[in-house]
């Protein structure tokens, strides 16, 4: 089952833990960087003195949350996100209306506005697009509501607050800008999630045998190409069955096909347990199987087969009870290719077959 569920968008979770931890303590780091500089000059806004601990608390708690607990990404991506958004619409409402929380000179507004459109960037890395966008909508509308109606609030503003409501405006013009390319930054992110989704789900349909779930002779062969290659210059052996089920056509004619399917995947069910994971199992062709023992001795291989037999004895085929099959065995060679060793563990197969079936052969 995990061949269904594409590799890398696990791997793209987990680097999105690791990132989101490293933004977090670098925003940790960022506001005791600023904090202490501005308690060196005595500047520090009254909001902030609040604000500040909270939100080093926050960032803090959650990386290291996060760090715990890699799972809780979601949770911590939505916390973080509205402390830091609230943080900024009081810090913004405090500066449009001269409150006594904010000290509105030009170093607090010029830095303030700084960190403004982090709002939006955070949205659309921490939340899902349609949210992202909700977030930034509503956040946007939180800024430009205020500067709209502040005309109707301050009817005799003095220079200071004219030039802040003045800077407040550029607001309304120039975040519609910073979402709509976050938002457009969103999309191609999404198609490209959609086109390597795509591609994985085809590359593992080009390799899987749909009947059975296991690989299927294209990667089987591809597997051994590489693997003989390998054993030449590792110097290691190289043993692969070539198995096939006794009169398999007498199961389909007395039971019909869908059961003989069903054995099939049985089969297959059966070897996948009964092999090592490093072993590759793959259906080479109706009711013929391969699989492939990388370093692996002939002897090894033939206790690996006797085992093999002795628990398909006693394996159950759905409707159709005891099923047998054959085996040819064959080693690699220093000068073998992939067609000349197939070729042996054919030929021991056909062996095995003469020889009675429901038992294994060995190439010489
Ligand atoms: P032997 O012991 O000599 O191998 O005899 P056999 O009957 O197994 O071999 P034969 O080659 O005569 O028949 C193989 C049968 O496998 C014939 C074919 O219909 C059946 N078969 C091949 N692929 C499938 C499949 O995907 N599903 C089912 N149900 N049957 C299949
Ligand atoms: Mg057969
Ligand atoms: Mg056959």
């Amino acid at each position: 089952m995990d061949r269904i569920k594409p590799k890398y968008l696990r791997s793209l979770y987990d680097l999105k833990a690791i990132l989101m931890k490293v933004f977090l303590t670098f925003a940790v780091l960022a506001i005791v960087g600023t904090w202490w500089i501005e308690a060196l000059e005595s500047h520090i806004n009254p909001i902030d003195r609040i604000a500040y601990p909270i939100m080093i608390a926050v960032f803090g708690i959650s990386a290291f949350w996060l760090h715990l607990k890699p799972k809780s990404l979601r949770k911590v991506e939505y916390i973080t996100f509205t402390t830091f958004a609230s943080y900024c619409f009081v810090d913004f409402q405090a500066m449009l209306f001269g409150l006594p929380l904010f000290i509105a000179d030009l170093y607090s507004v010029a830095t303030f506005l700084q960190w403004l459109p982090m709002v939006y960037i955070s949205a659309f890395i921490m939340l899902e697009i349609r949210n992202a966008i909700i977030a930034s909508g509503l956040f946007y509308t939180s800024l430009v509501i205020p500067i709209v109606s502040y005309r109707f609030i301050q009817y005799v503003p003095d220079l200071a607050s004219t030039q802040i409501y003045l800077t407040a405006m550029v607001v309304c013009f120039a975040h519609p800008i910073y979402i709509l390319m976050l938002l457009g930054i969103a999309l191609l992110k999404e198609q490209l999630v959609q086109i390597k989704t795509q591609a994985e789900n085809m590359s593992v349909a080009a390799t899987t045998d749909y009947l059975t779930g296991i690989t299927n002779r294209r990667f089987a062969t591809q597997s051994l190409d590489h693997l003989l290659e390998l054993a030449k210059i590792e110097n290691f052996h190289l043993t692969i069955f070539v198995l096939d089920i006794d009169h398999f056509k007498e199961v389909n004619d007395s039971f019909g096909h869908d059961v003989g399917d069903r054995v099939l995947i049985c089969l297959a069910n059966f070897l996948r347990q009964n092999l090592r994971d490093s072993d590759i199992l793959g259906r080479w062709g109706g009711e013929e199987f391969i699989v492939i023992l990388q370093k692996t001795d002939l002897q090894t291989a033939c206790h690996l087969a006797e085992r093999l037999y002795e628990r398909n004895s006693e394996w159950v085929y759905e409707k159709v009870g005891h099923v047998t099959f054959s085996i040819g065995i064959a080693t690699s060679r220093p000068d073998d290719t992939t067609d000349s060793l197939f070729k042996r563990a054919d030929a021991s197969l056909y062996q095995a077959k003469q020889n009675g079936r429901n038992r294994f052969e060995i190439a010489v």
